[in-house]
């Protein structure tokens, strides 16, 4: 059951425009705001809400950190090497700050969120001005005014775990591919998760204001929506089973918008009406992220994932009966506490078994505050090096037999850009996700055009225009 969310009221809404208003009339204020981004796409989407407060507060994107007056670091703490990537390209701008003494530096997102983590980047990053968690991203307002008044460092961490803020600016980062978070948060507590700490339990946005941003977008002429949540199988719950995830794509479907995409599904959340939906939909694109984790059994108790091997499979069945031609992509950790060889060898064979069209692997990173953490049987840095690489070697060669099967099909790609390679080609994705270049031009960009695939390189297809 979800908790029920508490919407940030009108009352805050004003102390936030007013705060605005302020750093307006403000003749010392920052100008130029650069952010940097880390992790998964609900930050990237969240930085994108923030690049729309700052830019309501006067403020122009500068390309280069080093060009800006406020630099904003977006973090992320799934893994440890982010957290630490995040914190050196922190301390790399305190010497920058050093002849710009002017210079605002903040950091937020996730990282800060953690326990005692605001309290560690008071003592040891003196340079930091600005420290702000996941749940009052909505409050930089306040916080920069406070800064900008006060003339002391900002650090704030709210509990408040259950909030909604609706109606944020947004600066989109693409014209015809847009994010919308249907829901914050998680419940499954994951043994080696440290999302639902930071992100809170789960809470669901009304699908009467998602239908809303999805109508907005779709005049502003975008052609693709991605729906955004940590488990979106579960959007609605606790709403007394009125708006559910299956309802609120029939209800995008019926609104037309041309591509819709969503991330992540828990498997064991997968349900048969969605798949339904899925098969029925004209808009739904024949693709779905189904994090496995493992192939393990045992590990996969142990992750608290609360499905088996066999599960999965069985679902992966029904979806490819119910939608042929669907791409399966995934994520896949090696190195779990007290992970065997066997049970390494288990998630290699599903690899084979399932044949993903792609998967983001990683080595398992003990994250503190998880159940994980405290397990015995950490596996030694390079036997875990020796697993990641024969997975993503076994991840490779079913990629490879994907593309190439391909090969004189027929896709719908929705071009992103020019090819960085030569110009005169363009690339988009089809409705699988996978990427396609093809001759073409700028005035391409935008369009979702009919082509046919020739031939397969490594982590991209090529593809001919159809004739219409
Ligand atoms: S479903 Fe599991 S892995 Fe995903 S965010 Fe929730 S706890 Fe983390």
């Amino acid at each position: 059951m979800q908790h029920q969310p508490v919407y940030v009221t009108e009352a805050k809404r004003l102390e936030q425009e007013s705060a605005i208003e302020q750093i307006l009339s403000m003749q010392e204020r920052p100008k130029s705001f650069h952010i940097v981004t880390y992790g998964c796409q609900m930050n990237a989407h969240d930085s994108e809400k923030l690049a729309g407060m700052l830019i309501q507060m006067g403020m122009t994107e500068a390309a280069d950190r080093r060009d800006a007056d406020l630099v904003l670091f977006n973090t992320c703490c799934v893994r440890d090497n982010a957290e630490r990537r995040a914190l050196g390209n922190v301390t790399w701008l305190k010497e920058i700050k050093k002849d710009k003494p002017e210079l605002i530096i903040g950091v937020c997102g996730c990282m800060v969120q953690q326990p005692q983590m605001a309290e560690r980047i008071l003592k040891q990053y003196r340079f930091i001005d600005l420290a702000f968690g996941t749940h009052n991203l909505h409050r930089l307002p306040t916080l920069l005014l406070n800064l900008l008044t006060k003339r002391t460092r900002v650090v704030s961490i709210s509990d408040q775990e259950n909030l909604i803020a609706e109606g944020l600016p947004v600066k989109r980062l693409n014209a015809h591919h847009a994010y919308i978070t249907i829901m914050y948060g998680c419940d499954n507590f994951c043994s080696y998760c440290i999302v639902p700490y930071v992100r809170g339990r789960e809470r669901s946005r009304k699908m009467a204001d998602i239908l809303h941003e999805a109508e907005g977008l779709l005049e502003s002429g975008v052609q693709e929506i991605m729906l955004l949540g940590q488990n979106v199988n579960s959007y609605g719950n606790g709403s007394e089973g009125r708006e559910t995830f299956p309802g609120l794509l029939r209800e995008l479907d019926r609104l037309g918008v041309p591509r819709i995409r969503f991330m992540t599904s828990h498997p064991k959340d997968l349900s048969d009406e969605l798949i339904d939906v899925m098969a029925n939909s004209s808009h739904i694109c024949n693709h779905l992220h189904l994090p496995v984790q493992s192939g393990s059994n045992e590990i996969l108790r142990l992750m608290n994932r609360r499905y088996t091997r066999e599960d999965y499979l069985r679902k992966v069945e029904k979806l490819r009966a119910a939608v042929p031609g669907i791409g399966l992509t995934t994520d896949l950790i090696v190195s779990f506490p007290g992970e065997t060889e066997a049970q390494f060898e288990d998630t290699c064979s599903l690899v084979r078994e399932v044949g993903y069209d792609a998967a983001f692997t990683f080595i398992y990173s003990p994250r503190e505050g998880t159940q994980a953490a405290k397990m015995d049987g950490r596996i030694p840095e390079e036997e875990s090096s020796r697993r990641i690489e024969k997975l993503i070697r076994e991840v490779e060669a079913s990629t490879a037999r994907v593309h190439q099967s391909m090969i004189g099909k027929d896709e719908m790609v929705l071009v992103e850009g020019l090819s960085k390679r030569d110009p005169n080609k363009i690339s988009g994705k089809g409705t699988r996700g996978i990427t396609v270049t093809l001759d073409g031009s700028a005035e391409d960009i935008g369009r979702i055009i009919p082509v046919t695939i020739t031939s397969a390189a490594v982590n991209t297809l090529r593809g001919e225009r159809k004739e219409r």
